[in-house]
């Protein structure tokens, strides 16, 4: 059993346990089959786009300043283009933190009636060059919060992915994913600072967010994201299964929502690509009325 399939179930196991959330199991619909034309390369387990021109010189870094082509939300099997919520002027007030401890942010208080939902892809075990793609092309502004024992191995792409989506950020998901609530003080610190370090030698940039593993923590844990340099510890209230959005609360989204999804592939997502899941999350995005936010603007 690889290390990746070790967390894959061990994500669907406790998934159910933290905010039932997180887990995969749920009943498949036959493969929703998008239309051919709009979502060349989206269909079925295997790409079948090359890389073409205008999609690999759209992978290069933009910084926030490049064009999204017009027809770019087509090629994904969108309707219409994506929107994105500009820098806010102000970072908003984040839950107070207790002393030496990080605050726990669940969703970004945005101001009321600011429609603007924030991407954040776990783990880190499925390294799709089409989503990366998807990303360029989107200009798709992803928070990452990657774990060393899955993702490591595709660190380079990781990178690619952060350059880019505009707005994209790596952050810190622990060392090897473990159910923090079950270790000490100092076992939760070798993990969360293990991988601080881990991705700051990698990356040349500490990562300023942390996600527990499941979204289980303690107060340990937020003492320990604190010491290890972290800003804010991150969960989330909306989560992407296969086909579907599921919420902690209510039947849609809300202004603010943090959405998490994985980095996971047909294996685990029962024929489903990553880029085939990324449609589908954008299409209730765009059905709800809401924009695109980048978490590290507003954290
Ligand atoms: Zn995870």
């Amino acid at each position: 059993m690889t290390k990746a399939r070790r967390l894959v179930a061990g994500t669907v196991a406790a998934g159910a346990l933290a905010l039932s959330l997180a887990g995969c199991a749920q009943s498949v619909d036959p493969i929703e089959r998008l239309g051919r034309k709009a979502t060349e390369g989206v269909q079925g387990g295997q790409s079948t786009r090359q890389p073409k021109a205008p999609a690999s010189a759209s992978a290069a870094p933009s910084g926030g300043t490049g064009h999204v082509a017009a027809d770019a939300h087509r090629r994904w099997g969108l309707a219409k283009p994506l929107e994105f919520a500009p820098r806010p002027a102000h970072r908003p007030a984040l839950p107070r933190a207790g002393a030496g401890r990080v605050p726990v942010v669940d969703r970004i208080p945005v101001p009321a009636g600011e429609r603007t939902v924030f991407l954040t892809y776990d783990d880190g075990a499925e390294r799709d060059p089409e989503f990366l793609r998807m990303v360029a092309d989107l200009h798709l502004p992803v928070s990452m919060f990657l774990t060393d024992s899955v993702a490591s191995a595709g660190y380079g792409h990781f990178e690619q992915l952060r350059k880019a989506g505009p707005g994209s950020a790596i952050n810190n998901h622990t060392l090897t994913h473990p159910n923090l609530r079950t270790l000490s003080y100092e076992r939760q610190r070798a993990e969360i600072c293990g991988q601080q370090e881990r991705l700051q030698k990698r990356f040349g940039t500490k990562p300023r967010l942390f996600r527990p593993p499941f979204g289980n923590y303690n107060d340990d844990t937020l003492r320990a994201a604190k010491d290890c340099g972290a800003e804010a510890l991150v969960l989330w209230r909306a989560s992407m299964q296969i086909h579907d959005i599921r919420y902690a609360e209510g039947s849609g989204l809300r202004p603010g929502e943090i959405v998490l999804a994985h980095f996971r592939g047909p294996d685990e997502l029962k024929g489903t690509t990553l880029t085939q899941m990324t449609t589908r999350m954008l299409r209730k995005i765009q059905e709800q009325g809401y924009r695109i936010g980048r978490l590290e603007d507003y954290l």
